[in-house]
């Protein structure tokens, strides 16, 4: 069943696949490399919905009391979250469908999994709760009963080994208030397929919102251009108010390698994501991190430097300022700085003290900018009246937890304190613990793959 995409037949495909705004609720599921199938001249796009005669958008429905091949055969219906039978159009769509697949000599079809027409293998089980069933949806059922091959996006991806590259992105969004403008933002990313949203987080103090996402290569790099878009749309920043410095409403785009892909692959994403942003929004781009084009932009705080109200009047005559890719100018979208980095830790350690000058001494001797360690940046606060020492490891692989924490030890040892405890925020790389697991331990010749889950993940 693998190698559909290598071969040259031509496919039937959800039209929503291929970014057609054909979704109940208006949206697309665009998947990136069926997309390219799509410039090839390689597929037949049909949304089976639209074609039985449904509008866009609609109310969204599911198969009651069965499956597709049930409703096929009357024993089962379609009803809208409202309350609406609409078997009659999913049977139209199916019909319209086979008709189309027949017309170009279709074996085989791509289609939107769990949707209650175009699903295969599971979909939606009709509570309207996002549960799924066991089945196939009404125009999947059909095709396969007269013999066409379907199958889903979401196969395609496991198929491919491809689907073993995994790269994250953390764009920063200006907007940490209005949360339907959040939604939206977070929304034109999940949809694409192949990207899982894994994280939302706004901050309202700081108006802005950090979105982590994963997927392929292609998918994530398309999912951060839309994301970039809506957010030009939405965000306007001659208005925009906050305690974090920015510069445009999609501010910070890193992309971060984490399976199966290069730091060096990351910066090419960004060079190439930056190429579109520039062109097509008509954004400036500024690249960043790994990805920079000369060394006085690969601080983030420096190409941020101004922030968006003093890079918008120097942006035009300082060429210090002058944007990689997009116009010598902004808009209300402002600029946006696209980049690539190893994947970075945020940890913090809690003294067992409450006076926060020893955190802040214990900050300063840790933290490269002031003579300590590379790659870690470091602050002494006070978090509940204790004194916190909180870190951004910025490249785990070079400076790995365990050495800071060890630093951070001794530098407290000296102060007659001792570690509390410590938190990781948000996500960390399986390799940054087993690394330290394997130094507490004193463990020699371990190998990653002795990892019993590691093993099931491969499996
Ligand atoms: Fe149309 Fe199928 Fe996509 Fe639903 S899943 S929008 S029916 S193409």
């Amino acid at each position: 069943m693998v190698g559909w995409l290598e071969n040259d037949a031509l496919l039937l495909v959800s039209a929503c696949l291929l970014g057609m705004c054909t979704a109940y609720d208006g949206g697309s599921s665009l998947h990136p490399r069926l997309q390219a199938l799509a410039t090839q001249g390689r597929t037949v796009p049909l949304c089976p919905e639209v074609a039985g005669g449904l509008p866009v958008p609609r109310p969204p429905a599911e198969i009651q009391g069965g499956e597709g091949a049930d409703v096929l055969d009357g024993r089962a219906c379609v009803v809208t979250a409202d309350g609406q039978d609409v078997t009659a159009q999913y049977l139209a769509g199916a019909q319209a469908a086979l008709a189309a697949a027949r017309r170009f000599g279709l074996c085989r079809a791509i289609l939107k999994s769990r949707s209650p027409s175009c699903g295969a293998g599971q979909i939606y089980d009709g509570t309207f709760s996002r549960r799924l069933r066991p089945g196939d949806g009404v125009t999947a059922a059909l095709l396969k009963r007269e013999g066409i091959a379907v199958h889903t996006e979401e196969e395609e991806g496991e198929n491919d080994a491809m689907s073993k590259q995994i790269v994250e992105c953390v764009p920063n969004f200006s907007e940490g208030r209005r949360q339907k403008a959040i939604d939206a933002i977070a929304a034109v990313i999940g949809r694409v397929s192949g990207v899982k949203v894994l994280d939302v987080k706004p901050d309202a103090d700081h108006n802005r919102t950090v979105v982590t996402f994963i997927g392929q290569p292609q998918a994530v790099e398309e999912a951060a251009f839309q994301g970039v878009a809506e957010a030009a749309e939405l965000i306007d920043m001659d208005v925009h108010q906050g305690e974090h410095p920015r510069v445009g409403a999609a501010d910070v785009v890193p992309f971060v390698p984490i399976q199966g892909v290069s730091l060096d692959d990351c910066v090419a994403m960004a060079a190439r994501l930056g190429a579109r942003v520039g062109s097509e929004l008509e954004i400036p781009v500024y690249l960043y991190e790994a990805a920079a084009t000369n060394p006085a932009r690969r601080n983030l705080a420096d190409v941020r430097r101004g922030e968006y109200e003093g890079l918008k009047h120097e942006i035009a005559f300082n060429p210090a300022r002058e944007p990689d890719f997009g116009p010598k100018r902004m808009g209300k979208a402002g600029a946006t700085i696209i980049g690539a980095r190893p994947p970075l830790i945020a940890f913090n350690v809690t003294l067992a003290a409450t006076d926060v000058s020893v955190a802040k001494k214990i900050a300063r001797a840790v933290r490269h900018s002031s003579g300590g360690l590379r790659y870690v940046k470091a602050l002494g606060l006070s978090v509940e009246g204790q004194a916190q020492v909180s870190l951004n490891l910025t490249d785990y692989r070079r400076t790995p937890i365990h050495r800071v924490m060890e630093m951070i030890r001794r530098e407290a040892a000296r102060y007659g304190v001792g570690v509390a405890s410590s938190e990781i925020i948000g996500l960390v790389p399986q390799r940054a613990l087993l690394d330290a697991a394997l130094y507490y331990l004193q463990l020699d010749g371990f190998a990653p793959d002795q990892v019993l889950e590691s093993r099931l993940v491969e499996g």
